[in-house]
C-alpha cells in the first residue's frame, strides 16, 4: 500500500468561491490570485479550472508566469511585483504580461523599452502598508511620465494594497482608503486595491478590479467571519490514515520530549503526516484532526513523517481510519485550516504555500 498521505484539490469549490469573490463585487472584475503555485493548490491546475470564469490571473514574478504560458493558459497574467531587473521587459513583451510599477528605476526601464505593443501597467502607491509602491506625494509625477507614453505603456490602472482589511471596522483602513479615493479622483484612474479580506468586507474598496487570493482556496481571512466568508468552501484537504496504533498508561509521555504526558491510560494513533511534509511542527497539543469524520486532537510533538493523536474517546478509530488534517471529513464535519493555524501559532496562507512536493496532489472536479 502506499503512504496514505494525498492532498485532495477540489476545483469546484475554487470555482464556487471565485463565482463568490466576483459576485460579492458586481462593479469589478477578479484577477485570481496564483502566486506561490496557487497558495500550493498548483497553479497550472488552478489556473485551467478558472479559465473560463477568471479574466486575467496574477503571480509574483516572471518565472511563475512562464510556468503557465507554457501551460497554454492564454489570459493576461499580472506581475504584482513587477520586474526585478530590466532584461526581463523583453520576456514581458514576449509572453503578453502585465506589469506592475512600484519604484522609480522600473518607470525607468519601461520607458526606455521598445515593446511591440504597449505593456499595460499598474502603479504601486504606497497609502500606508509602507512595503511596496511610491509615496503619494510622488504619484501624480510618475503617472504623468507612463501616461505621456503610450506607445510603450498600455492602459494604466492605480494600485494599492492594504494592511489591516481583515480586521473590521478599522481606523487605519479607512485611513488608507480617503487617501485612495483622493488620489484615484484626482487622476481619474481605474483602481485595483482589493485583497480577499477588502473583497469579502468592505465593498467600498472595490475597484475595476479586486485581488482575491487566499479566500479562493476557502480560507477565511477575516478577523471574525461574515456572512461572505460563511460560504466559502475549502480546496484543499489534506488527508492521511493512522498506520499505527499503542495503549500508553496515565503518566507515560508520548513522543520527542514527552512534550504530551498522557492524563490517564490512553489510545494513540501514529498518523503518516509530518513536518517533512508541511505539516507545522508548531502544532500544539490539542491541535484538531478528524479521524474517520470525528473531532480529536494531536498529543505530542510532530515528526518529520509521523503525527501522534489521541483516539481514547474514538474506540472504532483503528489502523486504516481516515484522518483529515484539514479540510472536508469524509462526514458531514470539516476542519478549516483557519482553525488548524490558530493552533500552530500561524496562519492559514503559511500551512497552504508549506505542503511540500513529496505530498501527492490529486484533483477532482473542476469541469465547466
Ligand atoms: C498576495 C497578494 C494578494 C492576495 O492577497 P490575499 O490576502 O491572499 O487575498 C493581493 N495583492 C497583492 C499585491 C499580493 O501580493
Amino acid at each position: 500500500m502506499a503512504r496514505p498521505l494525498i492532498a485532495d484539490i477540489d476545483l469546484d469549490a475554487l470555482r464556487h468561491n471565485y463565482r463568490l469573490a466576483r459576485d460579492l463585487a458586481p462593479h469589478s472584475q477578479a484577477l485570481a490570485v496564483l502566486k506561490a503555485d496557487a497558495y500550493g493548490h498548483g497553479a497550472v491546475a488552478c489556473a485551467h479550472a478558472l479559465l473560463d470564469l477568471a479574466p486575467a490571473f496574477a503571480v509574483a514574478c516572471i518565472e511563475e508566469a512562464e510556468v503557465l504560458r507554457r501551460a497554454g493558459i492564454d489570459k493576461p497574467i499580472v506581475l504584482l511585483e513587477g520586474i526585478f531587473e530590466a532584461t526581463e521587459l523583453e520576456r514581458v513583451d514576449a509572453l503578453g504580461l502585465w506589469v506592475t510599477v512600484h519604484s522609480h528605476w522600473q518607470v525607468d526601464a519601461l520607458l526606455s523599452f521598445r515593446p511591440q505593443r504597449p505593456i499595460p501597467t499598474w502603479v504601486k502607491v504606497d497609502s500606508g502598508m509602507h512595503r511596496l509602491g511610491f509615496p503619494v506625494v510622488q504619484l501624480s509625477a510618475v503617472w504623468q511620465r507612463l501616461s505621456a507614453a503610450s506607445e510603450r505603456v498600455g492602459d494604466l490602472h492605480l494600485m494599492s494594497h492594504f494592511a489591516t482589511a481583515d480586521t473590521l471596522d478599522d481606523a487605519y483602513f479607512r485611513r488608507q482608503l480617503a487617501l485612495l479615493d483622493e488620489l484615484a479622483a484626482t487622476l481619474g484612474a481605474p483602481t485595483c486595491l482589493a485583497n480577499s479580506p477588502a473583497t469579502l468586507a468592505w465593498p467600498q474598496a472595490h475597484g475595476a478590479w479586486n485581488r482575491p487570493g487566499v479566500m479562493l482556496y476557502g480560507s477565511d481571512p477575516l478577523q471574525g467571519a461574515n456572512d461572505a466568508s460563511r460560504r466559502l468552501e475549502p480546496v484543499m484537504t489534506l488527508r492521511s490514515e493512522i498506520i499505527a496504533v499503542r495503549d500508553v498508561e496515565a503518566g507515560e509521555p508520548v513522543g520527542y520530549g514527552g512534550r504530551w504526558t498522557a492524563p490517564r491510560r490512553s489510545r494513540i494513533g501514529v498518523v503518516a503526516a509530518g513536518y517533512g511534509d508541511g505539516y507545522d511542527r508548531h502544532a500544539a497539543d490539542g491541535t484538531p484532526v478528524l479521524v474517520d469524520g470525528r473531532r480529536t486532537a494531536i498529543a505530542g510533538k510532530v515528526s518529520m513523517d509521523m503525527l501522534t493523536v489521541d483516539l481514547t474517546d474514538l474506540p472504532d478509530a483503528d489502523i486504516g481510519s481516515q484522518v483529515t488534517l484539514w479540510g472536508q471529513g469524509p462526514g458531514e464535519e470539516r476542519l478549516s485550516v483557519d482553525e488548524v493555524a490558530r493552533h500552530c501559532d500561524t496562519i492559514s496562507y503559511t500551512l497552504l504555500t508549506g505542503v511540500l512536493p513529496r505530498v501527492p496532489r490529486r484533483y477532482h472536479g473542476g469541469a465547466s
